[in-house]
């Protein structure tokens, strides 16, 4: 019998490794909900909320039951309806689309740019007198460059929206993911850079005014008096219980990044000089990577020859959202964004998380190099 050294499984993600770091945190801020009973827009709420706006510099932070309700509700608190248009990039999560259309409006989208990130210059040739807002998604966690989206949107008096639902304290020029749009919506999904034990999301705003509305929409409508419903009655409230679980986490937030940051050095250093689109280093700005996603020939076979190795991979996304089965009332086949399609077909995301061992990293190197040079 040969003996074989059994190698350990490299994970995409590994969500127990964290949680046990933070324990007994976690289990007596849940116990203390169950003490307290306020299930419902509890006290964990209001205190997140605050801690949380705090973080991304803003004044308003509303806690939904979802990163897509966080992007429909914007919408929604804004006016923006049946009639309206709403810019947004083809190569995203599906929930930036739906979530313009379960507002009532049309999704307007483009394609990205050679990277994969939201193309400024293709913003201008999209709008029509119908357009309200744009709503660029910092992908990946690359916060992106919005000074330069902001001149456009600012001569046309359209809004930004961000979709900041993977860059949680992503860092431009000093400011965060969040706080450079009219209003920007997060996702506590559990894989996210802050994840809850469930879903969850957030809306943050500097605007007073929609954030009193906002307010109002994730809770039936509800005005000032209980039971007096004055806009459209929908139930999209964070768990109080969520909210507990996303404050123990809040502290690490910043440290967890830092550990993305150095994953992601370590594989452009163990990547280098192989013939592989590696994501650009964010210059400027702090990226947190969310995924740390390459552009590679052979994609498929690379991935199966990283799954012989037990290394998990990840495809983000094999379908851009204009060639998605639902969006086919959008009228936009194939070839309508090519490079959103190119890169649909080319990219690939590696393991990444907080905890990824660097011996993790090195593996996965090991196989591109070997793969490459074959
Ligand atoms: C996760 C995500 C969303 C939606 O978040 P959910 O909480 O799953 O509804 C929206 N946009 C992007 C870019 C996302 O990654």
């Amino acid at each position: 019998m040969t003996t074989q050294t059994i190698r350990e499984r490299v994970r995409f993600v590994d969500l127990q490794a964290q949680i046990a770091t933070l324990q007994p945190g976690l289990s007596e801020a849940m116990a203390a909900v169950l003490d307290r009973g306020d299930f419902i827009l509890g006290r964990d709420v209001g205190e997140f909320e605050r801690e949380f706006a705090e973080y991304c510099g803003v004044s308003h932070a509303l806690g939904v039951d979802s990163g897509f309700s966080a992007l429909e509700l914007i919408l929604r608190g804004l006016g923006i309806g049946p009639g309206d248009e709403v810019i947004t990039q083809a190569n995203t999560f599906i929930a930036t689309v739906s979530a313009i259309r379960e507002a009532g409006a049309k999704p307007v989208l483009i394609d990205c740019d050679e990277q994969g990130n939201f193309d400024v210059a293709r913003v201008e040739a999209a709008i029509t007198p119908a357009t309200r807002a744009v709503i660029p998604v910092h992908l990946y966690g690359r916060i992106m460059n919005i000074n330069a989206l902001r001149e456009l949107t600012d001569s046309y008096r359209l809004v930004i929206i961000e979709d900041a639902c993977q860059a949680h304290g992503a860092i431009l020029e000093g400011a965060r993911a969040g706080s450079f749009g009219r209003a920007a919506a997060f996702s506590f999904y559990p894989g996210k850079n802050l994840g809850a034990f469930g879903d969850g999301g957030m809306i943050v705003t500097d605007d007073a005014d929609l954030a009193r509305i906002l307010n109002s929409l994730r809770n039936y409508g509800q005005g000032t008096s209980k039971y007096v419903h004055e806009r459209d009655p929908l139930n999209r409230r964070l768990d109080t219980l969520q909210a507990a679980i996303l404050r123990v986490k809040l502290p690490h937030l910043d440290d967890w990044n830092d550990r993305r940051r150095r994953a992601a050095d370590a594989y452009r250093e163990a990547l280098r000089g192989l013939p592989v689109g590696l994501p650009a280093d964010g210059g400027d700005g702090r990226h947190v990577y969310h995924l740390f996603a390459i552009d590679i020939d052979r994609r498929d076979e690379v991935r199966d020859a990283l799954a012989a190795e037990s290394i998990e991979s990840g495809i983000h996304y094999p379908v851009p959202c204009h060639l998605q089965p639902t969006f086919a009332d959008l009228g936009l086949g194939p070839g309508s964004f090519p490079v959103s399609e190119r890169h649909a077909e080319r990219t690939l995301s590696l393991p990444m998380y907080p905890e990824l061992p660097m011996e993790g990293v090195h593996r996965v190197a090991d196989v591109l190099r070997r793969l490459m040079a074959s």
